[in-house]
């Protein structure tokens, strides 16, 4: 190391650590790169859907030893009446997406195969301990550069007293369950059932599948697990066993406000779901995160990181944006047959288009003008289009962002 290089430290290393220490490390600037993580690789636990709806953000070859099982065609979205119904019963409307760059995935296999690639490149990992906030305060103190990426809430809110700025979270739970996958192992399911969010069924092979079920509204069942086991039998997926669930939260991104992602006078930066940008309305949050990742070490690259709020701001946007619309497609006029009408509209569209090209799809759905008419024959709908593009979000911005 010489005297003008710094040192750099990633306090969580899950797809947004290793994504922002993959970035480090290859910045001239940096002599060393440490990766904090609690849990070790060969152990962890993953509390997710395991789809990379773009495994082009992942430096590693697309192979089934780095943990990309299933390259899938896409995504088929299935609109039903509500969830009281006869297992047997029809969807209103299907709607299949495309996704040429996805995958269901191991994440655990990705993340250690990652681990190992940064291992193999100088990057050195301390694993299998969680970093306490006085040992928070030694890191801050140590390094040049801390990138937090250990979730909502980050260990920089919990560390400041102010986990209670997040605004918002969605709860999702999963379970690999065994069955036959067959009919649909290209296209993965994801049912719509009249609740804000929804249940889901991704194969991983013919034979296995990552299920589950989340709640991006505020109404919420009494019990979770009761919740998954009759969604899995409405829509014709394995019950999980009740030790293999997990239950998690994903942040409502946007769940933080901006500014709240860099503290300028300790150099420290939130990256994914630390940062609160998992999308509100679908809960993705692996490519969300590696793309604030990636934009961070960018602007470190440029001399330019005081930008980083802004800009990872300006990142989200259109998917913010679209995610509020798309809401208040269900919450404003709670009409499954209005729903099925929009998905079947955005028939054949990709899942980047759904998540991050609000153009494209209010394009789709003006081309309908019945459907266009009736979403916005409500004020709720009207408040929603009007507040998504004036960037009028739930938390208290006072940085103006
Ligand atoms: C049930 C469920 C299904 C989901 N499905 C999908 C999906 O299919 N596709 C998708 O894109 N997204 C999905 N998401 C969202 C996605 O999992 C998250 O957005 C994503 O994991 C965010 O990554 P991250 O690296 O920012 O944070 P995390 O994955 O939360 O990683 C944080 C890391 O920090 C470590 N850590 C935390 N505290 C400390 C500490 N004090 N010291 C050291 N280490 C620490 C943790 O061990 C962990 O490894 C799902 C979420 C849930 C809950």
């Amino acid at each position: 190391m010489n005297e003008s290089q710094s040192t750099a430290a990633v306090i969580g290393g899950s797809v947004s650590g290793l994504a922002a220490a993959t970035g480090l490390n290859q910045l001239p600037a940096i002599a060393s790169v440490t990766v904090y993580e609690r849990q070790e690789y060969d152990e962890k636990r993953v509390d997710c859907g395991e789809a990379i709806n773009d495994a082009t953000l992942v430096p590693l070859e697309k192979t089934p030893e780095n943990g990309f099982v299933n390259d899938v065609d896409g995504f088929q979205l299935r609109i039903y009446t509500g969830t009281d119904r006869p297992p047997e019963a029809p969807p209103l409307a299907t709607s299949n997406l495309r996704c040429d760059p996805g995958y269901i995935c191991e994440r655990d296999v990705v993340e250690r195969q990652w681990a190992d690639r940064l291992a193999s490149r100088g990057v050195e990992f301390r694993t299998g301990r969680s970093v306490s906030p006085d040992e928070y305060a030694d890191i801050v103190e140590t390094y040049d550069y801390v990138v937090d990426a250990s979730g909502q809430p980050s260990l920089t809110l919990k560390s400041k007293g102010k986990t209670r700025d997040y605004t918002g979270d969605m709860v999702a739970l999963n379970a690999t369950v065994e069955g036959d996958f067959s009919a649909y192992v290209n296209r993965p399911r994801i049912f719509f059932e009249g609740y804000v969010g929804y249940a889901w069924a991704f194969p991983k092979s013919e034979r296995h599948a990552n299920v589950g079920i989340g709640w991006a509204g505020d109404q919420r069942p009494d019990d979770y697990v009761a919740a998954l086991e009759a969604a899995a039998e409405r829509n014709g997926f394995p019950i999980p066993d009740r030790d293999r669930v997990n239950i998690y939260t994903i942040p409502k991104g946007p769940s933080l406000d901006p500014a709240s992602a860099y503290y300028p006078e300790e150099n420290v930066f939130l990256v994914g779901d630390a940062a609160g940008i998992a999308n509100r309305y679908q809960g993705e949050g692996i490519c969300q995160g590696i793309r604030s990742a990636s934009l961070l070490t960018d602007l470190i690259r440029a001399g330019n990181e005081s930008a980083y709020p802004r800009a990872l701001h300006e990142l989200m946007q259109s998917e913010y944006r679209l995610a509020h619309l798309m809401r208040g497609a269900w919450v404003e006029h709670e009409n499954p047959e209005l729903l099925a009408a929009v998905a079947e509209a955005l028939d054949g569209l990709t899942i980047d288009d759904i998540t991050r090209r609000p153009a494209t799809v209010i394009r789709r759905v003006v081309r309908r003008p019945t459907i266009a008419a009736r979403l916005l024959s409500d004020g709720g709908m009207i408040r929603r289009l009007y507040d998504s593009y004036t960037d009028s979000w739930e938390y208290a911005s006072e940085s103006g962002i």
